[in-house]
This record gives structure tokens, sequence and C-alpha cells, in this order.
């Protein structure tokens, strides 16, 4: 038995066969030219038949996603069936195997051409240029004999393996599908790990070879152990899938058992993500991640078409408070219309509130669209900024969003000098949420997307949980709620850590609700206070959980 090891980031254990995630799909070669007569008759033909496959399976799609009531990616999918056998396109690709190309070379030119002319009329037709590239790589992909790129397609439940998932990969995923992910990238706040906890999908990152499992292996995927057992015995793969048993949703409203109120509250994606939110009982949404909306969009969305998106999230929690990010825009979540490419450190780059400094109108827009939506919502609706690293910066954004008609506006801590600086910060603004995602990873000078620094990236960093602590007491000095919308908030554990550093309030994926809530139901805040001091002075993440583990074992 051969068994693969990795940062475990999403508890389950299940068994499935292995579907790779292709390769993106890379421009063909310039070089080579057909011949002419039977050699260009032969390559138009191979067009015609590949645009017709190609045609085919997205229809295919299109109709299982109808059926399943997806009709958004029903839509999506009978556009793009259309596109593979559009007659101008594949009019200008034969043209140019006319003219000697090779069939792929051809597709990819003809593809640009319409690209470039969808981009030229702007608005909704320029975001049909990423439909356009779509078609184009499935149609090289086709002619070249490589598997169709993006999240495969199968009848049967699989494990999805890859390098590692971006935002744009995952939107295409069918959790009904998928029954683990399992990636040779990503570390514990990886949007691979987030996505995982989401769907409720066991999740591995960091597993060195992992992309060298060939499609159609068997493994058994062990969230909560981090492992990838390769053609496990049939008495291993009775123990998988057996679902965690346990409440759906909270109980009651977040407390230590001494009734020290801490809010429980959900971090919310797009707006379809809110119904789990209220079907978890969250008490209000701690983090709506609103580029999330338009991850696929080549330019702005109007005012509009944001207070649309954001008015279903605020009536979903009519009464109850809605923390709405700002665009966090940069790094791994790029949004064409603000952030620029090719920057050499995307995660050091312009990101979240600093693309406002280059597109003002955004932000501007955005405030303004918030405001809307909120008004007659009944929600309580709250803005924050990402990527604040300074008091100006966080004052600056506050009165933007008071002038714009958002009363409460506050900033996430994410940089090491706002933690820092907290005192002067929340002097600034009227709240702060710790994103310890990326508080992390800038804290530890360690990309969260990559797998081989993953333990640097561990939420229970004794640095990280300091930072946090001078944050949280930063808070109670100054009289400013401070909370965590990190992944570390979903680690029933940890929670109670935080909570013992003086946080007031939790956000997570709906799914970690329940045992969060039950974990600290069950402790004093004394109690939390007593954890947080051995943890924060631990020499390790390990020596951390460990020294935790041992006082709730050592004295009940
Ligand atoms: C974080 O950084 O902790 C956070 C909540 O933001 P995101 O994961 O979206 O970067
Ligand atoms: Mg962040």
């Amino acid at each position: 038995m051969k068994e693969l090891r990795g940062i475990g980031v999403a508890s389950g254990r299940t068994v499935g066969p292995v579907a790779a995630m292709p390769p993106p799909v890379g421009e063909p070669a310039e070089d080579g030219e057909l011949s002419e007569g039977s050699d260009r008759e032969a390559a138009v033909v191979l067009l015609d038949s590949s645009s017709s496959t190609v045609g085919a399976e997205l229809s295919a799609r299109a109709q299982t996603a109808r059926q399943a009531g997806r009709d958004d990616a029903a839509e999506v999918l009978e556009a793009t069936a259309m596109m593979a056998l559009d007659a101008t396109l594949l009019g200008d690709a034969k043209a140019r195997i006319g003219q000697g190309s090779r069939p792929e070379r051809a597709v990819w030119d003809a593809a640009q051409h319409v690209a470039e002319q969808l981009s030229s009329l702007g608005g909704y037709m320029a975001e049909r240029v990423r439909d356009v590239q779509d078609v184009r790589d499935r149609l090289v992909a086709a002619l070249t004999g490589r598997p169709a790129p993006g999240i495969p397609v199968r009848d049967q439940p699989y494990v999805l393996v890859a390098r590692d998932l971006a935002p744009a990969d995952t939107a295409t995923l069918d959790p009904s599908k998928v029954a683990a992910l399992v990636t040779e990238q990503g570390g514990p706040t990886s949007h691979t790990a987030i996505l995982a906890r989401a769907l409720g999908l066991p999740a591995v990152v960091a597993v060195a070879g992992a992309t060298d499992l060939a499609d159609g292996t068997w493994v058994l995927v062990d969230g909560a152990q981090g492992t990838v057992v390769i053609d496990p015995t049939a008495e291993q793969r009775s123990t998988a899938g057996a679902k965690v048993q346990g409440q759906t949703s909270l109980q009651a409203v977040g407390a230590t058992s001494d009734g020290h109120r801490v809010r429980l509250y959900a971090n919310v994606g797009d707006p379809s993500g809110v119904e789990a939110a209220v079907a978890a009982g969250a008490e209000g949404v701690g983090l709506f991640r609103t580029e999330f909306c338009f991850l696929d969009r080549a330019e702005a969305p109007s005012v509009d078409e944001q207070v649309m998106a954001y008015e279903r999230v605020f009536a979903a929690f009519s009464g109850r408070r809605v923390v709405v990010r700002t665009l966090d825009a940069g790094a791994d979540k790029p949004l064409p219309f603000v952030t620029a490419d090719g920057e050499p450190n995307p995660a050091l780059g312009v990101r979240g509130l600093r693309t406002a400094t280059g597109s003002p109108q955004v932000l501007g827009d955005q405030l303004t669209a918030i405001a809307r939506a909120a008004a007659g919502s009944g929600a309580e609706v709250w803005v924050m900024a990402p990527m604040v690293a300074t008091a100006e910066e966080a004052r600056a954004f506050t009165d933007q969003a008071h002038e714009a008609g958002l009363p409460t506006a506050g900033v996430m801590v994410e940089i090491p000098s706002a933690a820092l600086t907290a005192d002067l910060v929340l002097a600034a603004c009227d709240f702060a949420s710790i994103g310890t995602n990326d508080l992390a990873q800038y804290t530890m000078a360690a990309d969260r997307q990559l797998g081989a620094l993953a333990a640097l990236n561990d939420p229970w960093q004794p640095a990280l949980l300091q930072l946090i602590a001078m944050t949280a007491e930063a808070g109670a000095r100054t009289g400013r709620p401070v909370g965590v919308c990190g992944e570390a908030a979903a680690d029933p554990l940890l929670a109670c850590v935080l909570v013992g550093l003086g946080v007031t309030s939790l956000s997570m994926t709906p799914r970690a609700l329940p045992a969060v809530g039950a974990a600290l139901a069950e402790l004093s805040q004394a109690r939390c206070v007593q954890l947080s001091k051995a943890a924060v002075s631990s020499e390790s993440p390990i020596v951390a959980r460990e020294s935790v583990a041992s006082i709730l074992n050592e004295t009940p």
C-alpha cells in the first residue's frame, strides 16, 4: 500500500477514482505550414469534426445542468456550445488553413480576431471574450488529441487532483460529482481549502507527487489525517464515506458556557451562497466577499447590477448584520477591470483597497451600490476594506464610506503593519476584522498558495496569534469590535483560543458554525483565556495545539 502525505484542510474520508485536472492549453507554435492539397483538406475535415465534438459535449453538459436546475450554468454552456459551431469563427479558421496554417494555429488566430472585435465593442460583448477563449482552448485540445481543459466531466463521482485550483476553475465544479480535492500546491488558507470547507468536501493540499497519480487510480482521501492512500484495501474502503454525525445548524447564539457573547457569523462568496448561511443559523454575515460576484468580468459591473447582487444577501439577513467587504481584487483573484497584469509579486502588489488609487470610480460606485442596496433592506450593513496597511488608509476609507451613507465602516487586518499600529488604525475607523489567511502569509513571508510553505501558514503559528492578541487588545482599549473572518475561525479549538485572545466575533464557512458554536458553549471565558495564553507562548503551531489539548485533557 502506498500513501502520499499532505496537509488535511477539510475533514472527511472518501474513496474514489482520480480525475486529473488537465494542464492549461497553451498557444500553439507558429511554425510548420501545411502543404497544399490533401493536407489542407484533411485539416478542414478535422476542424469540422472537432467543432462538432466540442459543440455536442457542451450541449450535453448544458442539458445536464438544466435538468439539475442549474439554469445559469446551462445558459452559459448553451451559448458556448453555439460558439463552438459558429460559422464566422470556423470560416475564418478554414481560410487560414487554406493559407497553410495548421488547424490548431488557425483556430487560435481566428478566435483571437473574434475576441479583439468583442473587446472593442465593450460592455456585455467584451464579457464574452472569456467564452471565446474557452471555446478556442477546447477546440485546440480536441484538434491536438488532448483532454478538454477545465474541471473534468465524469458520470461518476471522482477525486479531483490538480496542481492547484483557481477561483475561476472552481466556479464550474459540480459538488455532486467531486468527492474530494487533492492538490500538489496550496496551503491551509488557499482558495482550494476555503472552497473545500464551504462545500464540505474532504481535501488534502500540498501533496507532493499528487499530479503523478494516473487518471482512474483509486485513492482513499482522509482530510483529517492529510493522507491519500493509493489503491486502498477493501477494509480501508469500508471505512470511507461515513458522514460525520451531528448538527447541521447552530443550536443557540454564540456564547461561552458562562454567557460571554461572541457573535457567530457566516462567510459568503457570491450571493448564491447565502442560503447555506441562513440554513446553518448564522447570526449574520461576517464577510461578504464581493469580488466573487464579478470574477468573470472584463469590465466593472454597473451600480444597478451590483445593487441587485447585494440586495439578495441583505434580504436574506434582514434584521441581522451583514459585513460587506469591498472588492479584494488582485493576487489570486484578478479582476481585469482594476488589476494590472504582469506584476512581479502580485500578493505584494496593487491589491484590495490599493486598487482604489488607480480606479477610484470602481470603489466609489461600489460604495454607492452597497448604500443603495442597504437602504430599506432591513439588514444592518457594515462595510470594510481589504488589505489596509496604515491608519491613514483606514481613515480615508472610513470617511469615504460615511460620505456614501454607510454609517459603520471598518478595515480588515491582514497586514502586520495594521496589527502593529492597531490602536491608531482602530481610532480611524469603526471596527476591524482580522483576515488570518493573509495575515499569516504576510507575517510568515510565505505565499499562501505554495504547498511547500503550508506549515508556515498554519493558523496556530504563535506569531500570528500574537498579532491577533495585539489587535484584539487595541479593540478593547478603543471600544471597537474586532472579529476574525479568516479560516482560523472555522477550527473549533482555535476559535476558543481566539475568543481567549479577545476577539468579539467569528465568521466562517457556514458548515463550520455548528461545531464552533458547540465547542465555545462548553468552555468558560476564563478557560478560553487560559488556552490562549498557552497557545500564544508556544514555540510552534504543533506545540500550541498540544498544549491546548493537554490543558483540556488534564483539567476538565
Ligand atoms: C483572509 O485573508 O483571511 C480573508 C478572510 O480574506 P481572503 O481569504 O478572501 O483573502
Ligand atoms: Mg484576505
